[in-house]
């Protein structure tokens, strides 16, 4: 099979068309048509080899929502016509203890959507059959692409964090990730605090249910709050003020990253030890919490907010992503 995709050839590159041959379908295996895929940051750090994962030419693209096209005779949960989303993961070995307990996200052979083998920015994508995550009946396609990576990235460390609907809660990065997790949060039944460094942005970050906004780079206004936050997720790749972050979490309190921060963040021992406090991050969330998210999505009408691009204008995509414009996840339509 002939895939037709697009392509960067050199870190930085533009995406250029490029073609390429998919053997026959492997026995658990799922050939995807791509309807939508969404656009992550990690797919901009992944063109850039900001991590030094990429092998050229790279295919990006892992919020992936389509119909399954073939599928091996050893697949089981999904079969041709059903429509699946597909993210940042595409196998797991299926054996070892992680994916005997269910948590496929921390099989130590994952293979990941876009290193090494080509994504979703494609008419067609590859998937093994326990990543294709069937989607519930009642869900918008042209909005569901973005819940594979972005989505299930901030929904799991909710989870894990143990967050309850009584706490106060704080978000930093509006972006693509960030206003997810606002709407997750504010669903939940959390007070949550905005940390955003990007003043246009307000308007938009309460109407989405946060009840402030603060500057994420202002010392003096992340003061007013010191000590009141039970959990604080991070979804920027920037350095920041990491021990002030600490200083606003309750006792007890939890701060994860989600956010891939490229330097190594510096975390006094002391801003720990006081409170009881954890510092924690997560990888995206098994095949299973993610058809759970994409249920409680589906109930309460809990969808990204994007802005369609069709597939051909992809780098004018990028490049509205890169500028910092994107409104507030960009979705490719083939
Ligand atoms: P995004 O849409 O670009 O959003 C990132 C946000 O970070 C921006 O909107 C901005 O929010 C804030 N930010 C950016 N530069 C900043 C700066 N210099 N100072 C302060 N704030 C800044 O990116 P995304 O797609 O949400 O991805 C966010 C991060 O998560 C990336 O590092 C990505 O690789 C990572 N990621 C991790 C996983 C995982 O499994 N852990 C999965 C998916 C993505 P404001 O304008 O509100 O300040
Ligand atoms: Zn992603």
């Amino acid at each position: 099979m002939k895939i037709n995709a697009y392509a960067v050839s050199e870190p930085k590159g533009k995406l250029k068309p490029y073609s390429y041959e998919l053997g026959k379908v492997g026995s658990e295996q799922v050939d995807i048509k791509v309807h939508y895929c969404g656009i992550c940051h990690s797919d901009l750090s992944m063109i850039n080899n900001d991590w030094g994962l990429t092998s050229y030419p790279i295919v990006p693209g892992h919020e992936i929502v389509g119909e399954v096209v073939a599928a091996g005779e050893a697949v089981k949960n999904v079969k041709v016509g059903d429509k699946v989303g597909l993210g940042w993961f595409s196998a797991s070995c299926m054996s070892c203890q992680e994916c005997m307990e269910g948590e496929h996200h921390l099989c130590s052979q994952n293979e990941s959507t876009i290193v090494g083998r080509h994504g979703g920015f494609a008419d067609y994508v590859r998937g093994h059959w326990s990543w294709a995550i069937p989607l519930p009946e009642a869900i918008d396609l042209s909005k569901a692409g973005p819940l594979l990576c972005g989505g299930i990235t901030v929904f799991n460390p909710i989870i894990l964090a143990g967050v309850k609907p009584t706490d106060t809660v704080g978000v930093i990065g509006i972006g693509g990730l960030g206003h997810m997790a606002i709407k997750f949060l504010k669903h939940w039944g959390c007070e949550v605090v905005a940390f955003s460094s990007n003043p246009d942005k307000k308007k938009h970050i309460l109407n989405m249910g946060a009840t402030r906004v603060v500057n994420s780079k202002s010392p003096e206004e992340l003061e007013v709050i010191k000590g009141k936050i039970n959990f604080i997720l991070n979804t920027t790749n920037v350095t920041l003020d990491w021990n002030s972050y600490l200083s606003l979490l309750a006792p007890k309190g939890k701060l994860y990253t989600v956010g891939a921060v490229l330097e190594p963040m510096a975390i006094p021992a002391f801003s720990l030890i006081g409170g009881e406090k954890l510092v924690g991050g997560s990888p995206l969330g098994s095949p299973a919490l993610t058809k759970t998210m994409l249920d409680f999505c589906v109930r309460h009408n809990i969808y990204p907010t994007v802005e369609e691009f069709p597939m051909e204008k992809v780098n004018e995509a990028m490049k509205h992503l890169e500028d910092g414009r994107a409104r507030f996840r960009i979705v490719l339509k083939n």
